[in-house]
């Protein structure tokens, strides 16, 4: 019956009107699992974070909010950060809602095994559930400054993954972070690549991938983890190229990710001198040079996303950092509405 509903109004949106087939493409999406359109065909997500402050949360959730916009665009799922020490829960949670009770598309968690102890992932992953949120990114968690360990009964995702199995069953849908150039902690790629298919074996049903601008890199990586037994969906982590500072940091601040000759060609074009960071840069081009960065920093994106779908990647998983414009730019161009 279901297929049927499906065939009659989604394949005849002219007869049916386009309302109708929205309202059908959202319920079905409402209905399905993450993993189940993997089986069908490759995924469109994006995902965004808590906001601090209260001005913060109206941009992202109020009336013709980033979320209302970015609806518009169909993603498959939006997923919502969570702060590593758990600080943001109450905030993550307010977004998820508000995504559960707009119904117009999949939402998901992160969560993180930092500070928790078994006892309390327990508790908050059943408020999860309570609140019909039911796909979860199992992440170790970025580790605060000076901390060594997770401080938590958890220690890494493999466990984190196993424990959700094993207290929830089936409850959840779990996707992990994948690192094409390697964890920056791990021991070894190869090392880093047994823990993704551990994670597998465990029980997760979906990569996310930590962003990567080296092709070769990403190719190399994705030949060896099918190799090692991987057979999850790989869905790309990709960061819109906006600011040079903003893409110097993101690429050293925790990851070490390499900058590929074209990146660091577009920086270079349009370097500010004395130097990006500045706040008050002596660069009399320097508001002409941020636009034009921008623009070669999308289409750079843009260019990016062609070579990971020519990879034959599952899904394109664009980091929205609560904005619209951009990655309504990088979506629409990219061809992957
Ligand atoms: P793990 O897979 O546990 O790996 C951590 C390190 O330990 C690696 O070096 C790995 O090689 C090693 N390792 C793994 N398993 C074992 C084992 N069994 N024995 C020994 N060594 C092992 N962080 C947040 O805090 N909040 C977020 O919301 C968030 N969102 C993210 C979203 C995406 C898409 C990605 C890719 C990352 C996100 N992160 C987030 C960052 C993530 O938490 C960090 O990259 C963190 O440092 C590692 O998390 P992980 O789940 O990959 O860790």
């Amino acid at each position: 019956a279901g297929t049927l509903c499906y065939d009659t109004f989604v394949s005849n949106p002219q007869r049916e009107g386009l309302r109708e087939r929205d309202a059908i493409l959202s319920f079905w999406r409402q209905a399905m699992s993450v993993a189940e359109i993997y089986e069908e065909r490759a995924t469109f997500s994006f995902e965004v974070f808590p906001p601090k402050t209260d001005v913060g949360m109206e941009k992202l959730c109020g009336t013709d909010g980033v979320l209302e916009k970015l609806y518009t665009l169909n993603p498959d799922y939006i997923s919502c950060t969570y702060g590593a020490g758990g600080t943001n829960v109450g905030k993550n949670r307010e977004v998820l809602d508000k995504i559960q009770k707009d119904g117009k598309t999949i939402h998901v968690t992160h969560f993180t095994c930092i500070g928790n102890t078994k006892e309390d992932i327990k508790e908050k992953l059943q408020t999860y559930l309570d609140h019909g949120i039911n796909h979860i990114l199992a992440l170790r968690g970025d580790l605060p400054f000076g901390w060594e360990g997770t401080n938590g009964d958890l220690h890494y995702a493999t466990e984190l993954v196993k424990f959700i199995r094993q207290e929830f069953g089936d409850k959840f849908t779990i996707a992990v972070a994948g690192s094409p150039e390697g964890h920056i902690q791990c021991r070894s790629l190869e090392a880093d690549i047994s823990f993704l298919k551990e994670k597998q074996d465990n029980g997760a049903d979906y990569v996310i991938s930590q962003l990567v601008w080296d092709m070769d890199q990403f190719r190399y990586w994705l030949d060896d983890i099918r190799a090692a037994g991987v057979t999850m969906p790989i869905d790309v982590g990709i960061m819109p190229i906006t600011t040079i500072s903003g893409t110097i940091t993101n690429a050293l601040s925790r990851n070490a990710c390499v900058m590929d000759r074209k990146l660091c060609e577009i920086i270079s074009k349009y370097w500010i001198f004395p130097n990006p960071y500045d706040p008050a840069p002596f660069d009399a081009d320097a508001e002409q040079k941020k636009a034009d960065f921008r623009k070669a920093g999308l289409d750079y994106t843009i260019e990016l996303i062609d070579q990971y779908r020519a990879c034959g990647v599952d899904g394109i998983h664009l980091y929205a950092l609560n904005k619209y414009d951009d990655v309504a730019y990088i979506a629409k161009n990219a061809g992957l509405i």
